[in-house]
Formats: structure tokens, C-alpha cells, sequence
């Protein structure tokens, strides 16, 4: 049995990741502190609480699960929040995968699948994003990653470790199956933040920011379906099983929809109204991030399914209705 150790499995996109490895033969350990995760979204494989920072309790568990790979999703990525307290950010994601990197290493682990972002390319007027764009993120959440990405590539040079780093646009949607899916709190995104409003869970959705330099005003944003994503990553694991080096890889679709559109769709697919006001612009927003590269699709063999915005505004629809966690 291939033990994957997951961290941060019992997170949105964690969840998603093992139950794909689950279905692609793997046993994905669980590791997560459990901040912003879940218990109840643990539903496949074992699960180990812990906190990166600890270093002595991730040698625990590599010792006990000697994992072939790592997936490593747990961070804290609320680009407003990292803001206002980038040290909890620096702290976190830096050092904590500091820890987890050197963990790897020493105990010959050396295959490392990194959740990264979009938003370590920042704010780039008609550029289009692909893996060679020059990364200039302007929040401290894209400076965090960038940092790990950096970090990935010291260590492939003096420890051999192999990397596979993913550069996310905007996850949306939920498992159809409706086993898990995304549930934060504070919920801070735009889909769930509207689905909550459109069934009177919570007030009106606030556009933040109408003066954006876009066609209405606007951010834009490339929406990819987290069971698409989540697919990359299981191909990203057989990549470097297959000895194919280190590479880096955009997971978007390419199509970029402002808020004002994604609010018009949800209005569509939910047949309901979509209640919400215009308000002030979020520090750290970007104007517009969507992929220009077809990377993921032309080498990693990627086919993304469900990656249309009513297709991912539906699944996270249905799992808003059906699917929860205790809190
Ligand atoms: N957004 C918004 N109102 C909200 C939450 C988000 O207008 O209550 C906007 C946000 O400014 C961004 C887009 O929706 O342009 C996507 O934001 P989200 O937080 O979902 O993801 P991010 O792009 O920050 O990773």
C-alpha cells in the first residue's frame, strides 16, 4: 500500500485530494491541526492531528506511515486577513513548511506535490499568466507561497527532493458525490459567501470594489473545479513517480468571469435572486487573475470535467443544501 501523507486533508481542497488518491489505489494520511479543518471531512484513510510547527510530532507520523509522497495543502490562505496580520501567514505557512520539507527529507521522502497559488504572480495588467511569468505577489498570502516554492527548489538542489508545484486559480464546486466539500469559517469566498446569501444564511453579498480596470468594474477571476484540481495533483503524483523532474504547473481554465457575472450565473443556476450591495475594495485583490497556459493539459495529461462556472456554482449548490460538518 502507497501511504501519501496529506496535510491539511481535512481542509476543502485536502478532502477532495484524498479521496481522489483514495480512488486511485493510495492511502492518504491525514495530517492537520484541525484550525480550519474538519474531523467530519476525514473519510478516507487514517488521520493524525498535528501542527507543522511541531517538528517531533511530524517525525511521528513519517516514521509510522513512511509515505512515498507528500501533498501539502494546509496553509492559511485568506489573502484580506494576511494583511492585516501577515506574521500569523510568515509564521504558518513559512516556517511550517519549513518543517515539513526538512521532516521529508530526513526521512527519505522525497516526492512533494505543493498546493501554491496564482496570487504569487500579482497584479499584472494585460499580462498573460503562465508558469514563467515573473511573480511579484503584492499580499503577504502570495509572498508565503512563493517563499515555499523558493524554498522547494533549494532543497531539490542540496536533498534531491522531487516537486510538483501547482499554481491554483480560484477552486470552486464541491464533490458531486456529496461525501465532502467546502466549508470554512469565517467563510471569506465568493461562491459559498453568495450561496449563503441567496438562502438567507447570512446578509447580503458585498462586491468588493466596482472600479476595477474591467469591462464592469469588477475583479475577474478563473474558477477551476476542485475535483479537477484535485485530479491534477493524483497526475502530478504519477509524474514524479515517474522520475519526470521538477516542474511547475497554472490549474485554471483560461475563462475569466468578474463578480458581477458570477453573481448572474449563480442567479441562473439557483433560480433564486442573489441579494447584495457595492462596497469598498479589499485590500490585497488583484484586478484580474486567469491562466494563460495549457501546461497541465498538454503534459501532465490533465482533463478537466467540470470546470464551467454553472457546472461548479450547481455542485457547490447541492453539497450548500445537503452537506455539512459540525463545527
Ligand atoms: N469577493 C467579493 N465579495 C466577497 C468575497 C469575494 O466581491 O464577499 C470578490 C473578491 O474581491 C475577488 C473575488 O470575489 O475579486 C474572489 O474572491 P475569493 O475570496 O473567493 O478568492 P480570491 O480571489 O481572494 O482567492
Amino acid at each position: 500500500m502507497k501511504n501519501v501523507l496529506v496535510t491539511g486533508g481535512a481542509g476543502y481542497i485536502g478532502s477532495h485530494a484524498c479521496k481522489a488518491l483514495a480512488l486511485a489505489g493510495y492511502t492518504p494520511v491525514t495530517f492537520d491541526n484541525l484550525i480550519t479543518g474538519w474531523r467530519d471531512a476525514v473519510k478516507f484513510g487514517p488521520f493524525e492531528q498535528g501542527d507543522l510547527l511541531d517538528r517531533a510530532r511530524l517525525d511521528e507520523v513519517f516514521a509510522k506511515y513512511k509515505p512515498v509522497a507528500v501533498m501539502h495543502f494546509a496553509a492559511l490562505s485568506q489573502v484580506g486577513e494576511s494583511m492585516t496580520d501577515p506574521a500569523k501567514y510568515w509564521r504558518n505557512n513559512v516556517m511550517g513548511s519549513l518543517n515539513l520539507i526538512e521532516a521529508a527529507t530526513d526521512a527519505d521522502c522525497r516526492h512533494f506535490v505543493f498546493s501554491s497559488t496564482c496570487a504569487t504572480y500579482g497584479d499584472q495588467d494585460n499580462v498573460v499568466l503562465d508558469e514563467n511569468s515573473v511573480q511579484l505577489p503584492i499580499n503577504a498570502y502570495g509572498a508565503s507561497k512563493r517563499a515555499i516554492e523558493d524554498m522547494l527548489v533549494d532543497f531539490a538542489a542540496s536533498a534531491g527532493l522531487q516537486h510538483v508545484i501547482f499554481r491554483y486559480f480560484n477552486v470552486a464546486g464541491a464533490d458531486p458525490e456529496g461525501e465532502v466539500g467546502e466549508f470554512h469559517q469565517p467563510e471569506t469566498h465568493l461562491i459559498p459567501l453568495m450561496l449563503d446569501a441567496i438562502d438567507g444564511k447570512r446578509d447580503a453579498l458585498t462586491i468588493f470594489g466596482t472600479d476595477y480596470d474591467t469591462p464592469d468594474g469588477t475583479c475577474i477571476r478563473d474558477y477551476v473545479h476542485v475535483c479537477d484540481l484535485v485530479d491534477a495533483h493524483v497526475l502530478g503524483l504519477k509524474w514524479l513517480e515517474e522520475g519526470r523532474g521538477n516542474r511547475v504547473f497554472n490549474l485554471g481554465t483560461g475563462s475569466g468571469f468578474s463578480v458581477r457575472e458570477v453573481i448572474n450565473h449563480s442567479r441562473e443556476v439557483t433560480n433564486r435572486d442573489v441579494p447584495f450591495n457595492e462596497g469598498a475594495r479589499r485590500p490585497g485583490d488583484c484586478t484580474k487573475l486567469v491562466s494563460g497556459s495549457r501546461r497541465a493539459v498538454s503534459e501532465l495529461g490533465w482533463e478537466p470535467q467540470r470546470s464551467n462556472l454553472n457546472q461548479m456554482i450547481a455542485d457547490a449548490w447541492r453539497w450548500h443544501q445537503n452537506g455539512h460538518y459540525s463545527a
